[in-house]
């Protein structure tokens, strides 16, 4: 009835990305309501100011119920006023209607909408299901006044095996925490007699450990701050989103599983105990061409990560490229020169950085854009105004994956007694490297390497000691490849190789001879030997400027020739032949 307020709120709803339309009359409204599930477009929900003329707001509040029910489409009727307490009981809305006060804030509109959005709109996604982590049962307190969003937030924590109790309002949360154990606390910041500020100020005095993560309304920028003043630990926005209620939850309390399936898959099991070498702290690049992007994240991610940062494209596939290389790239999309898009397709498109997931983030929110960054191969998105927690827990997980698929292709390239890359890692490499230095028109040099008189060191030592030699000479040959780009294999049996990209026969040769030399200072006894009473190696090099993959094979048949000549020449030494 006022148009002060419809301007109010079509304003605030617009803000939000709604289509809104509005009617000063039942009469226009109903039309309106008509014409659009006609036209398969019906209303979400209806805002009715229900003071001035309680009866007709009702007859119209009935007549849309009906319309939605025989088109089977729900609706959300969230009726307004001032002193709805006045209202004679028979006047009162009815059925499943949200009351707003007035005069209302951003947040009570966003807490109406939420309400229904929810509850009754949403498109429950059973893919998401899948990807849930299960917990083991840890007891979560939800302090949260509307029964709407406790029955969401029920359903979700149940299906992730947590055990939940509410708390209705702030001082019913700090009451029951000091009563029982809970292993994190969800706190909506507007509640009845005392609120989620309050309430985690008051449980931060003798729980400064336990996580509190704060569930309220997007539009409250102010909140935040607050919120993390007072010792709130992580913020999510409502309507709640599972996926991103989850991975926060994994953020703070252990996950023992992510679903049945995949708890039961034989990897997995074996994946976790070699978790525990891998190197800890992930390395993040952050590529932004503003400065305060920057450091914002980076301030944020800094205890957790080492952090790169770039302030534009080119430098950004510089670093990527460098032996420096990032485990996960946050990449803006708008910058000057090289955009984020172009930057992640020359990511992908080099063999070196392709696996390097990528995370866009930015403040473009159009559907088509997170599509375009998606089929590209990024494999996240993050709009602006993000929020950290979200953040955070977006990297953990792609990093956790990314180390498991890198794990995953790690048992099946590396030699399980040498722990150098096998046979097959050096075809795959032989070939990425053949097609990437004709283009460029670099020469590559390969050095095949043979353990002397191993037959006898096997026969008169046994298999067991010849193992260990082999683990040896391995280890030895290690030592001596320090560039990124080149590669130690076992090529077989007691045979190595070794691609060196870009290297001219000078250079392959110093390297030959490093490798022949520390196979003899590693002083492996070997009194059968008829070159000396230790382990030596000979070694055949070879180099070419390649013109395609076949003349990769020719390659490898000289160094091939050429360590026979090394072989009947005496052993223990070096020989080359060129292409
Ligand atoms: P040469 O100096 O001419 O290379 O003589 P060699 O005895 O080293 O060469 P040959 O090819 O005749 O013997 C290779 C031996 O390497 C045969 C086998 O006993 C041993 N061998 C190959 N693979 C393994 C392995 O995985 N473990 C062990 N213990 N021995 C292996
Ligand atoms: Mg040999
Ligand atoms: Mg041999």
């Amino acid at each position: 009835h006022h148009p002060k307020t419809i301007q109010l709120l079509t304003g605030l709803l617009r803000d939000w990305q709604y289509e809104v339309e509005h009617s000063l009359s039942y009469q226009r409204a109903f039309e309106l309501c008509e014409t659009n599930v006609q036209t398969q477009r019906p209303f979400k929900a209806i805002f009715i100011d229900w003071e001035i003329e309680p009866s007709e707001a009702r007859a119209f509040a009935q007549k849309v119920t009906d319309l939605y029910q025989q088109q089977n489409s729900p609706i959300a009727l969230i009726v307004t006023g001032y002193n709805i307490d006045f209202i004679e009981p028979e006047m009162l809305p009815t059925g499943n209607m949200h009351l707003m006060r007035k005069p209302f804030t951003p947040q009570s509109v966003f807490n109406a909408i939420s309400h229904f959005s929810r509850f009754k709109f949403s498109n429950h996604d059973e893919d998401f299901e899948d990807k849930l982590p299960l917990f083991q049962y840890q007891h979560i307190l939800v302090a949260e006044d509307f029964k709407i969003n406790q029955e969401v937030i029920k359903e979700i924590l149940s299906t992730m095996r947590l055990k939940v109790t509410f708390a209705e309002n702030g001082a019913e949360a700090v009451k029951r925490n000091q009563r029982e154990h809970f292993d994190l606390i969800l706190m909506d910041l507007s509640m009845p007699e005392m609120d989620g500020f309050e309430a985690t100020k008051t449980i931060r005095e003798t729980h400064p450990n336990i996580p509190i993560i704060a569930l309220t309304a997007a539009a409250m920028e102010e909140d935040r701050t607050h919120a993390f003043s007072v010792g709130i630990d992580g913020y999510l926005t409502k309507p709640i989103d599972r996926v991103e209620l989850a991975s926060t939850l994994q953020h703070y309390i252990q996950a023992s599983a992510y679903t049945e399936r995949v708890k039961n898959s034989a990897s997995t099991n074996r994946l976790k105990l070699d978790e525990r070498n891998l190197p800890q702290k992930g390395k993040l690049l952050i590529v932004d061409d503003v400065k305060e992007n920057i450091q914002i994240l980076a301030n944020a991610l800094k205890d957790e990560y080492d952090v790169m940062v770039s302030k534009d494209g080119a430098a950004a596939l510089q670093i990527a490229e460098s032996e420096h290389s990032p485990d996960l790239i946050l990449l803006d999309i708008m910058m000057p020169n090289i955009d984020g898009f172009e930057v992640c397709r020359a990511l992908k498109n080099n063999p070196v950085t392709q696996n390097i997931p990528i995370i866009f983030v930015t403040s473009l929110s159009q559907d088509d854009d997170e599509e375009r960054g998606l089929e590209l191969g990024a494999v996240d998105y993050i709009t602006k105004p993000y929020h950290m927690s979200i953040v955070k827990s977006r990297i953990r997980n792609h990093l956790n994956l990314k180390r498991k698929a890198d794990l995953l292709e790690n048992l099946s390239k590396i030699d399980s007694l040498t722990h150098i890359a096998n046979r097959r890692l050096f075809d795959d490499t032989l070939t990425i490297e053949a097609k990437r230095l004709a283009r460029s028109g670099q020469p590559l040099s390969v050095i095949m390497l043979d353990i002397d008189y191993f037959k006898l060191f096997n026969d008169k030592y046994g298999h067991g000691l010849g193992d260990d030699c082999l683990q040896k000479v391995a280890g030895a040959l290690k030592k001596c490849i320090n560039r990124p780009t080149d590669l130690l294999a076992r090529y077989g049996g007691e045979e190595f190789v070794v691609l060196l990209p870009e290297t001219d026969i000078e250079g392959a040769m110093v390297v030959a001879e490093a490798l022949r030399k520390s196979v003899e200072e590693a002083n492996i006894t070997h009194q059968f030997s008829k070159v000396t009473n230790h382990v030596t190696i000979s070694v055949g090099v070879s180099t070419g400027i390649l013109n395609n993959r076949s003349e990769a094979d020719t390659l490898i048949k000289l160094a091939d020739d050429a360590l026979y000549k090394s072989k009947t020449a005496g052993r223990n030494q070096v020989s080359m032949s060129t292409l």
